[in-house]
């Protein structure tokens, strides 16, 4: 896929509209996790070495077209500054008189963080008078929100056309080419980890890549839906009832493909979910009655990190438990120190939880790409695109 990119431009003096994805967890009015605040920062600071200005944009949040004081930027200007070690210029709002001032008042170098572009419901709908104010505050456009571009928002699409200048940040560089390298001619083997707990959300997914993998393995509710698609007993384990049709014509299209399919041939089952819980591992791939499935059991481990050492692609969406808590947490994290181990194999990490549970198991460094964006990820792997890439494309 060709994106144009900021290589292709020159920003000397010019005021760059860069919308970006600073939409961090925030508990008690504090940043408890400023990944997606890090993950822009070559995109800035290469924009301010090319000799620009950057007016800012992000969401935080689901304000839902009102003004939410806890879901303000504020605190993200103030951390942003401290990471990049320059002055940070906060407004409280995106558009109007006063920002379009103080937009237009920038010189090169300068920095100024929009408020919430959330806050005004016309984002969301993409409206396009909306989209051109935002245009006016700058010269030109830099898309680095890649966990947005699945939505039609008026900053992240609409806005395009308001610009001669657009091009992608670094990124949207960086994922989508770790994405589509999956999606065309991967090296084989190829093999697809499927777990956690939204199933019918990543069916599309797993459709578009049965045409690429070699192995799918599976653990979690998704390992679940698919053991009640079988029809074998799973007991009290949480389950996608509404997925199992869609399971079923998965199973259908495996076989029909002869792909290497596995669910866990053993099982951690607990009486109930929680650190205090009774709990075993069963002896073969199903769970007895009044009994939850928990995690993946020592000998599902063996085989799936026998898969992980066959292969030379992998994609991982999804945990193995619930690794919240650690009695359960096993499965997950032996997975994830299995990718890690992997020598000269394209690893792929994609999903909250699922990259949560690789820093968790100390592996990070070690995986090829880790997916910054959970649903325009999937979205991306499901249609091979998205809306705010696509207008970004050459
Ligand atoms: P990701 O964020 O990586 O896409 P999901 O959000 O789909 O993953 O799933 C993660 C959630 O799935 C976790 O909260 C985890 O506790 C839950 N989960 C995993 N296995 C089970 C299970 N056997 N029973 C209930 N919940 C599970
Ligand atoms: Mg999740």
């Amino acid at each position: 896929m060709e994106l144009q990119t900021m290589k292709d431009k020159d920003y000397k003096d010019k005021r760059v509209f860069l919308r970006v994805d600073f939409n961090v967890p925030v508990e008690n009015g504090e940043i408890i996790d400023d990944t997606r605040i890090k993950a822009a920062i070559p995109t800035i600071e290469y924009l301010l070495k090319q000799g620009a200005s950057l007016i800012i944009s992000s969401h935080l949040g689901r304000p839902k077209g009102k003004v939410v004081p806890e879901m303000s930027l504020k605190i993200v200007a103030e951390r942003l500054e401290e990471l990049i070690g320059k002055d940070v210029k906060f407004i409280s709002d995106c558009v109007g008189p006063e920002v379009k001032k103080t937009a237009q008042a920038l010189k090169p170098g300068e920095i100024v963080l929009l408020e919430n572009v959330r806050f005004h419901k016309e984002e969301e709908e993409g409206d396009e008078e909306f989209a051109k104010e935002l245009a006016a505050l700058a010269d030109c456009y830099v898309n680095d929100a890649f966990g947005t571009c699945h939505r039609k928002h008026a900053s992240v699409y609409g806005i395009t056309k308001f610009f001669k200048d657009i091009a992608a940040g670094y990124l949207i560089e960086k994922e989508t080419s770790a994405l589509s390298k999956l999606l065309e001619n991967p090296e084989k083997p190829f093999l697809l980890i499927l777990g956690g707990a939204k199933v019918a959300d990543k069916i599309g997914m797993v459709k578009n890549l049965l045409d690429k993998i070699d192995t799918l393995i599976t653990g979690g509710v998704m390992a679940y839906t698919f053991i009640k698609a079988k029809n074998w007993e799973i007991g009290d384990s949480k389950v996608e009832m509404d997925a199992v049709p869609l399971a079923k014509e998965i199973i259908r299209e495996i076989n029909k493909r002869h792909l290497e399919f596995h669910t866990p041939l053993d099982h951690i089952i607990a009486d109930k979910i929680a650190p205090d819980a009774h709990y075993f591992a069963t002896e073969r791939g199903t769970v007895p009655h009044n009994w939850i499935g928990v995690d993946i059991g020592p000998q599902a481990i063996e085989e799936y990190t026998d898969c992980i050492k066959r292969a030379k692609t992998i994609f991982w969406n999804g945990p193995m438990g619930i690794y919240e808590i650690e009695e359960f947490a096993k499965g997950t994290l032996e997975i994830a120190r299995a990718i890690g181990q992997q020598k000269g194999v394209f690893s792929v990490i994609g999903g909250g939880d699922s990259v949560a549970a690789v820093n968790k198991a100390g592996v990070a460094e070690s995986i090829s790409h880790i997916c910054t964006g959970g649903g325009a990820s999937l979205e991306f792997l499901e249609k091979g695109t998205l809306p705010g890439i696509e207008v970004l494309k050459k």
